[in-house]
């Protein structure tokens, strides 16, 4: 690990101040992301400004929905009453993700914002246009069975991470943002960057900018949702694929729909066209198989992970039989 300087912040202002003017200084939340990267030479801050001390942790009612401050904990953001019993995609997606001990570390704002787990990403002895942009991407000639089949360019195919994104892109969360310059909101969805010729910029965050809050919009059928994960091992393993999914069913007719992938894009991946199939249609399998199909389709497999586009349909169809209360 590089040697790095440790400052506590007395704000949000303050932590804004302290980090904005470094590019070599960085927010450290629960640590659990950006430590390990320290340790592993892929992340390499000369200042750290620890952003713990900030009043950032409430989860409360706001505007009909609910806010979630960014160093509010993944535990406690799973068992809130108010989330399980409003958002339960939410609560479900988050207690999927790592181990009880890591997730009473992690926050909100570091989960956003955690970087992939590309094994060539993570082992500074590869290149990786993510890590030394221009340097290559090896995982496209190799081993690739836990890369992206969605939102891929020939410059980076890995997958965004995050469990608890997925179910805040199909809740259409808002992250709230102050920077030097003042405060602005931006939708989930266009938070998180496609890799595209630029696969190191992988969010729309400045430098020095802070996540102050997570917002989830009142939907009162996001209270019908569910979250499906299928991974390599049962518990402590990252989504292979995932699905987060709210139905609105009136009298067998499906009103609305939100589906969004995990373990399979570039970013938390909401599929919009799955949901325009799934609106003004009967709740059964045949409208179920064709959303599936629709999610799926331009998905771009490689050599090892063609079996993901299966397994990815089957997951939504298995996740919209469980929400639509017909499993
Ligand atoms: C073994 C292991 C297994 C895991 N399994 C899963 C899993 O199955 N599913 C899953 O979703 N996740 C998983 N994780 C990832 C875990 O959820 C993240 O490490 C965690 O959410 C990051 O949050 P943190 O608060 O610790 O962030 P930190 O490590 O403190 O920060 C991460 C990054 O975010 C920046 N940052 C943090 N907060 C802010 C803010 N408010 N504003 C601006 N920048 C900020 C930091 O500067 C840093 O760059 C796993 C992690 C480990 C180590
Ligand atoms: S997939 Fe992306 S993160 Fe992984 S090696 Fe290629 S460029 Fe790097």
């Amino acid at each position: 690990m590089q040697p790095f300087s440790y400052k506590k912040a007395g704000g949000a202002d303050n932590a804004v101040a302290l980090v904005s003017p470094q590019e070599q200084a960085a927010y450290l939340a629960g640590g659990t992301s950006l430590i390990d990267l320290m340790k592993l030479n892929v992340q390499t801050p000369q200042q750290l400004v620890d952003i713990n001390p900030l009043p950032l942790s409430k989860i409360e009612m706001h505007n009909n929905g609910v806010r979630i401050g960014a160093m509010a904990r993944n535990s406690d953001v799973a068992y809130d009453a108010m989330i399980r019993e409003r958002y339960p995609v939410l609560s479900e997606a988050l207690l999927s993700g790592a181990s009880p001990q890591l997730r009473n570390m992690a926050s909100v704002g570091g989960n956003l914002l955690q970087r992939t787990r590309c094994y060539y990403f993570r082992d500074t002895a590869f290149p990786c246009n993510k890590r030394v942009p221009g340097s290559g991407c090896p995982a496209i000639e190799g081993h690739n069975r836990i890369h992206a089949i969605l939102g891929g360019s020939d410059r980076c195919i890995a997958t965004h991470p995050s469990d608890m994104a997925v179910a805040m892109v199909a809740l259409d969360a808002v992250v709230q943002i102050r920077g030097s310059k003042g405060e602005r909101s931006v939708p989930l969805v266009d938070f998180h960057l496609l890799p595209g010729e630029t696969p190191e910029r992988e969010t729309v965050l400045q430098h020095g900018e802070l996540i102050v809050a997570v917002d989830l919009p009142g939907s009162p059928f996001a209270r019908r949702s569910h979250y499906l994960k299928v991974r390599d091992r049962a518990s402590y393993a990252f989504a292979m694929a995932s699905v987060a999914t709210a139905l609105d069913i009136q009298n067998g007719i499906i009103r609305s729909a939100r589906i969004a992938l995990g373990g399979v894009g570039t970013k938390p991946w909401r599929a919009y066209a799955a949901e325009k199939l799934l609106v003004n249609k009967p709740a059964n399998e045949a409208t179920f198989q064709a959303a599936a199909n629709a999610a799926v389709a331009g998905s771009k497999p490689q050599k090892y992970n063609g079996f993901k586009v299966e397994l990815t349909k089957r997951t939504i169809v298995r996740a919209l039989f469980t929400v639509g209360g017909m499993a």
